[in-house]
């Protein structure tokens, strides 16, 4: 048994002494939220390090896909992965859009573009694909499909920050990208999250939906919701910042680890993926069937350590979605059932992971 309960993960924070001079500024202007002056400059820092042309802040990554469908004003099907969190599917609901569920790459578990394709029919008015587990989608693929049939791009790049794809960042791409610094992303304010997009017209309606309508002249000229960052989750961000460069090395050194250590488990997959286009912030392995993930969980449970089966059951398989539009989605069901998370973060010492590969391996033999 761990002294302590290992779990798939923990938060990265900044030491709290680097937090607080920023509450003192807090404290002192007076100013608590709404494009405050530590909010602007989490944006032109997250801006700046990512080389994107704008960083919308918002209140969390579940709001930033839902502004992004309205900000394109989308009405219809939107075709998307069941292999992923509720949030991505849930976001296209609650805007009254339809999620349609196409299937998944084998390999890098992403979003197929011969399935996207497949799934398109006359009310399909746009495609959330998303970079699961920060690997990158095809974007070129995807982008020239959408051109080719009129479909807006909304990414859903919640595990992807930091990561470049094809040359630029991944959050470049797509009409929108949206992402979440939820406390459980590699980057976190507590609760937060953006959305990213090259078009000025469209990053102004993001603002302004996120400020209940007013726009730049304090003009209500639209609806809007309250979707703020306040300037606490602002103040988080800025000293986590600048830690941001170690967690990632750190999480690469620890993936690294797993992937020695794991080299002999039979049958035991990673994912596909390019080793400069990854931020390492989730140790997904695939196991060789359900059997031996679930034999896993428990050989774990039974020493205190919790993986996660993330993500499992695929969305079409919950009764929320069991109803939705889809094609064939047997890649996506074969991957969820054997799919499991380890534990990763940036002080899991690497003796634990060594033990917990051992457990996994042997689960491996006495399973094939
Ligand atoms: C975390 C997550 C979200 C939602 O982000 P929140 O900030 O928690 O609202 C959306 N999509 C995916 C894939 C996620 O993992």
């Amino acid at each position: 048994m761990a002294d302590r309960p290992i779990f798939v993960t923990q938060p990265s924070l900044a030491p709290l002494d680097e937090f607080t001079p920023y509450l003192r500024q807090i404290w002192d202007s007076g100013v608590m939220t709404h494009n405050g002056p530590l909010l602007q400059r989490l944006e032109a820092e997250v801006s700046r390090r990512l080389g994107v042309k704008q960083t919308v802040c918002l209140g969390n990554g579940t709001l930033a896909l839902q502004l992004a469908i309205r900000a394109l004003d989308l009405h219809g099907q939107i075709i998307t992965t069941p292999f992923t969190y509720a949030a991505t599917a849930s976001s296209i609901a609650w805007e009254y859009c339809t999620p349609v569920f196409a299937d998944i790459d084998p390999d890098t578990w992403n979003l197929d573009p011969v399935r996207i394709a497949e799934a398109i029919t006359d009310q399909t008015v746009g495609i959330m694909p998303v970079h699961v587990f920060s690997a990158p989608c095809d974007v070129a693929a995807i982008e020239s499909l959408a051109a080719e049939r009129g479909l807006k791009v909304i990414y859903d790049a919640a595990h992807a920050m930091c990561v470049q794809a094809s040359g630029r960042s991944v959050m470049d791409w797509g009409d929108i990208s949206c992402t979440s610094f939820h406390a459980t992303k590699l980057f976190n304010t507590c609760e937060g999250g953006a959305c990213f997009t090259r078009d000025d017209r469209l990053d102004a309606r993001l603002r302004q939906f996120r400020f209940f309508g007013h726009d730049q002249a304090k003009e209500l000229s639209d609806d809007g919701t309250n979707a703020k960052m306040t300037e606490i989750h602002a103040a988080l961000g800025l000293a986590n910042l600048g830690h941001l460069d170690a967690v990632i090395a750190r999480r690469r050194e620890l993936y690294r680890h797993y992937q020695r250590s794991l080299a002999g488990a039979a049958g035991l997959r990673f994912q596909a993926f390019h080793p400069d286009e990854y931020n390492y912030s989730y140790m997904p392995v695939l196991l060789p069937s359900e059997k031996t993930a679930l034999a896993v969980v428990d050989v774990l449970a039974a020493q205190g350590i919790h993986p996660r089966r993330y993500f499992h059951p695929a969305l079409h398989k919950t009764p929320a979605y069991a109803k939705a539009p889809r094609g064939d989605l047997s890649i996506a069901e074969d991957i969820a059932s054997r799919i499991l998370c380890m534990p990763l973060y940036h002080n899991l010492p690497t003796d634990q992971i060594d033990r917990i590969c051992g457990l996994v391996a042997g689960c491996c033999r006495s399973n094939s």
